[in-house]
């Protein structure tokens, strides 16, 4: 699959402090996601709030953000592996097939 795209790869911790379960997790989720589009609404004055952050100060705040919903959603594949047995990487491999079969990437034959 690297031939016909690139991949992003980050790696993020799981929270050996925390005891997530699905509802948790999934509750943090929305959270986080209302964060992210609060922070998108700042950059676009969207909110109507006078808005006084420059442009970088904004997406920075955007970036720290999608990293938030980002690791929420690693607790959450965690949570899923330990708690329910899910096989992370099998459902990766699914995932690709399915943005393949939509045509989101395309593979040169
Ligand atoms: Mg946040």
């Amino acid at each position: 699959m690297n031939e016909y795209t690139t991949f992003k790869q980050i790696s993020l911790p799981r929270l050996n402090n925390l005891q997530p379960g699905l509802e948790s997790t999934c509750l943090k989720l929305m959270e986080e996601a209302g964060e992210l589009a609060q922070a998108i609404g700042k950059f676009r004055g969207m909110n109507g709030e006078k808005v006084d952050l420059k442009e970088k100060e904004v997406v920075e705040m955007i970036s720290n953000e999608l990293l938030d919903v980002a690791q929420v959603a690693v607790s959450m594949m965690f949570v899923l592996e330990e708690t329910y047995g899910i096989n992370i990487k099998e459902k990766v491999d699914d995932h690709i097939k399915k943005l393949v079969k939509k045509g989101y990437i395309k593979v040169e034959e």
